[in-house]
C-alpha cells in the first residue's frame, strides 16, 4: 500500500510522494472488489465498537479543494450504522464560535465512546487558512502546533483513537476538477469562486499542509499520506486503515446478563 504513515518518527517530504501513485493496483476493477471487503471490516467492527461503549474513533480529513473529502466520506463509511456515526463539516467559524478559543468548536463534536467521529475539515483548520490567508498573527498560529498536540493527547488519554488523512492531489488533477464543476450544470453548486484564490496560493498551502502533518504527528494521532489523484486507490487506503485501526482497537461486546439460556419469554 503506497499510502505513507507518519507518526513523527521522521520527516515526511510530500514533494517527493506521487499523487497519483496506485500501489501494485492497476485497475479499478480489482480495487473496488478490495474496497467491499474493507467496507464490510468496518461495518462490523462499529458494531462491536458501538456495543461496547469504552473507546471511540476520530477520523481528520483535509486536503486541497476538489481533494476528495466528501466522496471519500460518502464511500467508506456507506452501510455503517448511522446511529453511531457522526460527521462534522468545518466551515467559516459563525460569530458564536470565533468568540471562543480555536478549538472549542472542535472539542464540542470529538466522538463519545463507542462512536465513530469523522472531521470533513478539522482543527487543522487553525494552521492551514488561518495561517495561508493571515486570519490570525503569525505568533497565534506558531503556538497552535503545540495546541494541537496537547488536544490530540487529551483525546488518546481518554480512549479516543484518532486518524488523520491528507488525501494528496496534485495541481494539474485540481485543475481538471475545478473545470468538471464548471462544465456540469451539477456540479455548479460546488463551485466556489474563492477557490481559485486558494489555487493562487497552493504553494503556500503546501508548506502549511507539510508543516502541520510533520509537526503534529505521533504515535497516537499518526497522519497518513494518501494518493488521492484516483479514487478508487484513494477510497481503498482509506478503508483498510480505518478497518486495521479498528481490528487493533479490538472492541468486545459487552458481557451478556448471566442466564439467558434459561430466560422463557412469556406469552
Ligand atoms: P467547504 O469545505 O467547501 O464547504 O468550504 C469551507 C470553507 O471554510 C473553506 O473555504 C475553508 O477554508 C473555510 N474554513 C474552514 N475552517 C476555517 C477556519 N477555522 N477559519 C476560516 N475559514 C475556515
Ligand atoms: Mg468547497
Amino acid at each position: 500500500m503506497s499510502i505513507v504513515r507518519v507518526d513523527g518518527s521522521r520527516k515526511v517530504n510530500l514533494e517527493r510522494l506521487d499523487p497519483g501513485d496506485t500501489g501494485d493496483l492497476r485497475d479499478k476493477k480489482e480495487a473496488t472488489i478490495l474496497f467491499k471487503i474493507e467496507r464490510e471490516r468496518i461495518v462490523r467492527l462499529q458494531e462491536r465498537l458501538y456495543a461496547e461503549r469504552s473507546q471511540s474513533l476520530l477520523v481528520v480529513f483535509q486536503a486541497a479543494d476538489t481533494g476528495g473529502k466528501d466522496g471519500t466520506i460518502r464511500n467508506v463509511f456507506k452501510g455503517v450504522n448511522p446511529q453511531g456515526c457522526r460527521v462534522w463539516s468545518f466551515g467559516v467559524p459563525s460569530e458564536e464560535e470565533a468568540a471562543h478559543d480555536a478549538l472549542w468548536r472542535y472539542h464540542a463534536h470529538t466522538p463519545a465512546v463507542g462512536m465513530i467521529g469523522v472531521f470533513n475539515r478539522s482543527h487543522y483548520e487553525e494552521v492551514l487558512v488561518v495561517r495561508v490567508k493571515e486570519l490570525a498573527p503569525k505568533a497565534v498560529w506558531k503556538r497552535r502546533y503545540d495546541e494541537l498536540n496537547d488536544f490530540e493527547r487529551l483525546l488518546a488519554n481518554n480512549g479516543t483513537r484518532i486518524l488523520k488523512f491528507f488525501l494528496n492531489i496534485s495541481s494539474d488533477e485540481q485543475k481538471e476538477r475545478l473545470q468538471e464543476r464548471l462544465d456540469d450544470p451539477e456540479k455548479h453548486w460546488k463551485f466556489a469562486t474563492g477557490d481559485l484564490e486558494d489555487r493562487a496560493l497552493w504553494d503556500d498551502y503546501r508548506k502549511a499542509f507539510a508543516d502541520a502533518i510533520n509537526r503534529c504527528a505521533t504515535p497516537q494521532a499518526p497522519w497518513f499520506v494518501v494518493p488521492a489523484n484516483r479514487k478508487w486507490y484513494r477510497n481503498l487506503v482509506v478503508a483498510r486503515t480505518i478497518a486495521d485501526a479498528l481490528a487493533e482497537m479490538n472492541p468486545q461486546y459487552p458481557p451478556e446478563e448471566a442466564n439467558l439460556g434459561n430466560i422463557v419469554i412469556p406469552n
